[in-house]
């Protein structure tokens, strides 16, 4: 069995899902798991009707929804355009389901109503996509990732059960491949021992896809993308980036953790353990190469990947009593940062102070003064940048660096990192 996920930008419209059934097409005769996402920027919308229905703005929430049912009723009417069609009736519920809750009381849980309402997103477009392939002639059937996903009751982060999902997946899912050769199911979602749906994070449908090639040991594992693979930089903040071929979960890794978008790093861990290789392919051009993600590391050093992150605040606390920094401040400071959800990109100690780099819209300047200033002289910096270089060299340090300050920087063999200010 072949896992594939087709994430939001490869359903975005109608002619998005046929195009995925021509990709399906190339795969003829094979078990295919296939995970789908919500519908373009469906899951942005589905948060802002969880927001009018929280603040109880019946007008704007019965807008939002109405505006995403049209942008739904428009695809099917591209992809069905006889309207007898059940797939109608069946998306048709799940709005009425959706407006009904303006009726009902709101949890006390907000990440509980999250779920329940972000998650239709997926369901959505699963239903679409499964039924639009079995009229397409495919042996397609739908599956339900709110049965077969087991996690906890962290609502909006839902950790996975492994072993209850490794059974769940080999029991009731596995077997359907009897019927069908495509399993149409749902990523980002999950349920609790009790039976309520989850999610798993924003951007989770990768991490799907590795806890069903992970459980259900597939082959491989293909995420369906709008770029030709992963590169070595953001073509955003980069001219002339460089398609990375071939690279290890280890780099992979790696590169996710230095803030590198293309894969959602929970998802590497799950196929490392079991060797599944990992292949990040273009759905425009889906004959392509693209890159693949796998044990050997032999090619990893072969081209310098580059990592940006800007709005960046560089914090520097000084204990007031001119104590040392040493491992108990170290550890206040921690707990505190911890307690305040602080996301450190970058740490730094001398004697005397301790420097930590964050992303300025995360973490505003008066939390850390809340936090801080009662034991400790903090200054900060704004308006910085982050620049990690996996496999530097001078003239890659030098690109990066030209007509910029260096703040600080940190070199290990393998990586260079600068925070850097314009000039
Ligand atoms: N639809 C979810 C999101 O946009 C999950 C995903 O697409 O990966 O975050």
């Amino acid at each position: 069995m072949k896992v594939f996920k087709f994430g939001g930008a490869s359903v975005k419209n109608a002619d998005a899902v046929k195009n995925v059934a021509s990709i399906l097409s190339l795969f003829e005769g094979e078990k295919l798991t296939v995970v789908v996402s919500a519908m373009g920027k469906t899951t942005n919308k589905l948060e802002e009707i969880v927001t009018a229905l929280k603040n109880q703005n019946r007008k704007e929430f019965m807008g939002l929804i109405e505006e995403l049912e049209l942008f739904h009723e428009d695809i099917l009417a591209d992809l069905f355009p006889e309207k007898h069609f059940t797939i109608y009736n069946t998306i048709e519920a799940i709005f009425e389901e959706l407006k009904e809750k303006i009726n009902k009381p709101f949890s006390e849980n907000t990440s509980f109503e999250y779920d329940q309402i972000v998650s239709l997103g997926e369901v959505i477009s699963s239903h679409i996509v499964a039924v639009y392939l079995t009229e397409q002639g495919f042996s397609a059937e739908w599956m339900d990732a709110r049965q077969l996903v087991r996690t906890d009751n962290n609502y909006q982060e839902g950790k996975v059960d492994w072993s209850k999902t490794e059974f769940l997946i080999q029991s009731k899912f596995l077997p359907a491949f009897s019927n069908s050769t495509i399993l149409v199911t749902q990523g980002f979602l999950g349920h609790t021992p009790e039976g309520f749906t989850t999610t798993l994070g924003r951007e989770g449908s990768d991490y799907t896809a590795g806890i069903f090639a992970f459980c259900g040991n597939a082959e491989s594992v293909t995420i369906w993308k709008d770029v030709p693979g992963m590169l070595n930089a953001d073509p955003k903040y980069f001219e002339d980036t460089i398609k990375l071929d071939k690279i290890s979960f280890k780099e992979a890794i790696e590169l996710s953790y230095y803030g590198a978008s293309v894969i959602h790093p929970k998802t590497i861990k799950p196929l490392q353990n079991k060797g599944i290789s990992l292949f990040v392919k273009s759905f425009i051009e889906p004959l392509a190469e693209g890159t693949v993600i796998q044990s050997s590391t032999s090619n990893d050093e072969l081209v310098p990947s580059f990592i940006f992150k800007k709005e960046q605040t560089l914090y520097s606390f000084t204990p007031k009593d001119f104590s040392f920094i040493v491992e108990e401040n170290l550890s206040d400071i921690f707990n505190q940062l911890s307690l305040a959800k602080a996301k450190i990109n970058l740490m730094q100690n001398s004697a005397l102070s301790f420097s930590i780099l964050v992303d300025s819209q995360k973490t505003s300047p008066e939390t850390i003064l809340n936090l801080f200033s009662a034991n400790y002289e903090v200054r900060y910096n704004e308006g910085l940048e982050l620049v990690t270089i996996r496999h530097y060299d001078e003239a890659t340090i030098d690109r990066v660096t030209k007509n910029k300050e260096i703040i600080l920087q940190q070199r290990t063999r393998h990586t260079a990192r600068f925070v850097l200010k314009s000039i």
